[in-house]
């Protein structure tokens, strides 16, 4: 029983019972009841998928088999990922190179593998996105058979190539346009899941980064690291919204990954910056960025790294920071490394920024993790550089599509009516 609940740690699961009830007791999410190291040998190997294969063989404590784990794993993680030196001191972790043009690809095509593989009955993905995640889920899900989506998020802040990537699929995909912020689309989908009339009608599930399936599958990137870059990393540098990927870092570094210090850095949604110099947790109202999908003021997944550290919080302070970077610096790195011939979208700018603050000491070999391929952000890059920015045909054809989205008020009511109505419609 690899999984336990952070807020009732009495109760252990499954990996299958955290991925098919990701939300346990009191509302609690689910985190590995232990982190076993990887062996050393298996950070020599220079093959992504056998380091993949070892890293979810031990996080879910051999529930799946490494021949299960081998077939899902080639299906999921079917696209390139890289690491580009810009100096032989700084390095981009470019992990936007699937179908949707960002790191969720990895979360969300595992999770749809974990679907797959051990739901038996029709079941519905009820879940919010802050831009990305809605089209990774609604792709990895497409045509899924026994599996409906919907898929919430805020009206008008997400950029038009991010809608357009997830809300023209149709078929078991239905997307709705919330009035309101990313943290309202949360929480009605928190609601959803506690509300007993939804629960007794739909068995739903979410595919947020809640999810521990996602989570387990964005720890691979991270234990594979020196598959990709040949040197330490001392510090890692992750640009962070709702803190999963951050958390799978942490989760690496503890299985034994070669990671030094790590560096979440936000947008001016910076209630775990403001956290780590003032040690209270305060979250303000979200405000909107350039990078949207971090327009996140109370990320779900400091929790869990603050479980971790439970026994020893001073230790969390050693062992990571917190930065925040402002929309000027933003536009400043953006400008800068498009110069350099090497565009960057505007998350990632936010991780480059973070990378020349001055804590950084002299020799320090830094790697950046590209959550976004700049095209992605075509529109906004736009604006700021008063250049066109080359879109791959994902994107063009995208644009092309009727969007199919309904709209919606920030009201549970209504959003439970949609959700019943879909099982009436169905049958
Ligand atoms: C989701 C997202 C983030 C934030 O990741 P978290 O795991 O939520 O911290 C950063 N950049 C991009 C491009 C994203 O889509």
């Amino acid at each position: 029983m690899p999984f336990v609940n952070i807020a009732q740690q009495k109760e252990v699961v499954s990996f299958e019972q955290a991925v098919l009830a990701p939300i346990g007791e009191n509302r609690g999410i689910y985190f590995p009841q232990n982190i076993e190291k990887l062996d050393k040998g298996m950070f020599a190997s220079k093959d992504f998928n056998t380091i993949a294969v070892e890293t979810l063989y031990t996080l879910t404590s051999g529930e799946l088999s490494k021949e299960q784990l081998k077939g899902m794993i080639n299906r999921a993680f079917n696209f390139p990922l890289n690491v580009q030196s810009l100096t032989s001191r700084l390095h981009v972790l470019e992990l936007f190179h699937g179908p949707t043009l960002a790191f969720k690809d990895f979360g969300a095509r595992f999770l749809a593998e974990c679907m797959a593989h051990f739901n038996k009955e029709k079941a519905t993905i009820v879940t919010a996105t802050s831009g990305d995640t809605g089209a990774a889920v609604a792709h990895a899900f497409h045509g899924q058979p026994n599996i409906d989506v919907v898929i919430l998020y805020p009206d008008g802040k997400i950029s038009k190539e991010q809608e357009q990537l997830f809300c023209t699929l149709g078929d078991n995909i239905r997307t709705i346009k919330v009035k309101g912020d990313f943290d309202d689309c949360q929480s009605l989908v928190k609601q959803a899941f506690n509300d007993k009339d939804v629960r007794q009608t739909l068995n739903v599930n979410s595919a947020n980064s809640i999810n521990i399936a996602r989570l387990v599958a964005q720890v691979c990137y991270y234990t594979a690291l020196p598959a990709l870059i040949d040197t330490p990393i001392d510090r890692l540098i992750v640009p962070s919204g709702n803190f999963g990927n951050l958390t799978a870092a942490m989760i690496a570094k503890s299985m034994g990954a070669p990671i030094g210090h790590l560096v979440a850095a936000t947008n001016k949604n910076d209630t775990v910056p403001r956290f780590f110099i003032n040690k209270q947790w305060r979250p303000k109202a979200t405000q909107r960025t350039l990078s949207n999908a971090m327009d996140v003021s109370q990320p779900n997944n400091f929790a869990r790294i603050l479980y971790h550290y439970q026994e020893n919080l001073d230790k969390l302070f050693e062992d990571m920071s917190a930065v925040c970077i402002n929309e000027i610096q933003t536009r400043r790195t953006i400008r800068h490394y498009t110069q350099q011939h090497y565009p960057v979208d505007p998350h990632t700018a936010v991780g480059l920024e973070a990378a020349t603050l001055p804590f950084k000491s002299e020799n320090s070999n830094d790697l950046v993790v590209a959550t976004a391929h700049p095209a992605k952000f075509a529109d906004v890059l736009e604006k700021i550089l008063q250049e066109p920015i080359e879109r791959p045909s994902s994107i063009t054809d995208a644009m092309q599509e009727t969007n199919l989205s309904e709209s919606m008020d920030n009201d549970f009511d209504d959003f439970k009516d949609y959700l019943l109505g879909l099982n009436t419609s169905n049958q």
